[in-house]
């Protein structure tokens, strides 16, 4: 029988009545034996307030007090709320616990303490609400299986570890019972509770998928698919029915929010089927992402990424360029940094680095600036966005490329990248103008 992953996201599982839809979608297909959910929308968002803030404990009561909110209006909508009642207390009782510790803003593994309890509340009633629906599930601790290693914030999953112990715990009941586990949420080798970045739940679903030879992972969100932009930036933006693998890793790593950047590497490397969909709307389809697609047109998708930086590294001795140059990218590779866009000349380096606020992503970054500035002259400048357009066969094409820079003229391209991949096109601008600048590229290459 073929086996299914569905993840549903935060919005997904914002209250009783939207988790009753994600109820629906799963007891609809009898292949569907794992689901994988996030904390309900906005949960997380308070627990990093939490973890991150110097707080009064007014504000933190006040914090705890909006997640319980949530949290109780999910248990009270319940036809039984007494099964997990207890459960769900006990986790309160380590949220507060966690929020008041002297040392939450200085130890990033309570952090992610704290970061995980989203999860295991959202995951723990969507259990309860299937079986009172009279669907055989039961909550399961991801952390037993989604091993990683101890980056805490931004944690690497073993690849191996995870197969393992997805087959030794998660296989032998996959026949009687639906499993309900966490996104987002693993553990290292001391089974301390890691995370793995923001959005990180579509991820944990394809590592599930990857682990338990899936034959199709489902993203159920907030939107009917994954669209030709994000459509909260241009009402002209419509859901796309097909698109291949590359295309999708391509969309997620350049910043289409609605796939985890990492989400298609395990489906590519099992060749496993991901769909995404709504579950306020599962009726009107939604796109599906594979291997190949019937049609791979040189324009697929426009993405945005914000919070970039640009920094540029200058020495005067040059004249040692492939020695500077190395120099530049070890620093680089010590704080396991990837740079989207590189430019040199005979004097410097221009790259450009993410920067999502209060990320560890952006405390990484300010070292490594520290770093390079022990070697070189360093300017940053921030206020940027990256806008990537994502296609095929861009530069095989006389015209591609021009057609896009045409279109966007009379802005000003403060770095580009074209060439290096056949799939997309890249290029930096101020961030007021991104909207702009996605606007007009998506009359010109989608709306003619
Ligand atoms: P979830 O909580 O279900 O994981 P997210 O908020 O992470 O949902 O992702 C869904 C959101 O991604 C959408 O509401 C949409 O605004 C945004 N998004 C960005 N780019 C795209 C795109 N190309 N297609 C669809 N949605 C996109
Ligand atoms: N709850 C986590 C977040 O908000 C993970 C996720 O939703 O995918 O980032
Ligand atoms: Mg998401």
């Amino acid at each position: 029988m073929s086996l299914n992953i569905a993840k549903f996201g935060g919005t997904s599982v914002a209250n009783i009545d939207a988790m009753r839809n994600c109820a629906r979608i799963v007891i609809n297909n009898p292949a569907t034996r794992v689901v994988v959910v996030s904390a309900a929308a906005g949960v997380t968002n308070y627990l990093v307030q939490l973890a991150n803030e110097e707080l009064t404990s007014e504000q933190i009561n006040e914090l705890i007090a909006k997640v319980e909110e949530i949290e109780f209006s999910i248990l009270r909508g319940l036809d039984s709320p007494a099964p997990v009642a207890a459960k769900l207390n006990e986790l309160l009782v380590q949220l507060r616990e966690l929020a008041s510790h002297e040392e939450i803003l200085h130890r990033p593994d309570l952090k992610d303490a704290i970061l995980s309890l989203g999860e295991r509340m959202s995951s723990l009633m969507f259990a309860e609400l299937l079986c009172q629906m009279g669907h055989a599930a039961a909550n399961f601790d991801a952390r037993k299986v989604i091993k990683t290693d101890n980056d805490y914030g931004q944690a690497e999953p073993d690849i191996g570890l995870i197969a393992q112990q997805a087959e030794k715990l998660m296989k032998p009941e996959l026949a009687s019972t639906v499993l309900v586990t966490q996104g987002f949420i693993g553990s290292d080798e001391q089974d301390n509770t890691t995370t793995l970045g923001r959005g990180g739940s579509d991820y944990t679903a394809a590592l599930l998928a990857e682990a338990l030879d899936a034959d199709t992972c489902e993203i159920w969100t907030d939107v009917i698919g994954v669209y030709t932009t994000d459509p909260r930036i241009t009402d002209k933006a419509r859901p796309l029915p097909e698109l291949s693998f590359e295309e999708a890793a391509e969309m997620a790593t350049f910043g289409a929010k609605v796939l985890h950047p990492a989400t298609m590497v395990p489906a590519v490397r099992k060749n496993i089927r991901v769909f995404v969909g709504s579950s306020r709307e599962p009726e009107k389809g939604g796109t599906w992402i594979a291997k190949n697609c019937d049609h791979e047109p040189y324009y697929r998708a426009l993405t945005r990424r914000k919070d970039q930086v640009l920094v540029t590294v200058k020495t005067p001795s040059m004249l040692y360029a492939s020695g500077f140059l190395q120099q530049v990218f070890e620093i680089l590779a010590n704080h396991n940094l990837s740079v989207d866009l590189v430019t040199t000349s005979e004097i410097a380096v221009s790259l450009t680095i993410d920067n999502p606020p209060n990320s560890v992503r952006a405390r990484l970054n300010k070292a490594t600036i520290e770093d390079l500035k022990e070697i070189s002259e360093v300017t940053v400048e921030e206020g940027y966005d990256l806008v990537t357009v994502v296609g095929n066969n861009m530069h095989s094409a006389a015209g591609v490329s021009s057609r896009i820079f045409n279109a966007v003229s009379e802005f000003n391209l403060r770095l580009i990248c074209y060439g290096a991949n056949p799939h997309n096109i890249s290029f930096l601008v101020k961030d007021e103008d991104s909207t702009d600048v996605i606007k007009v590229l998506h009359q010109d290459l989608f709306e003619s």
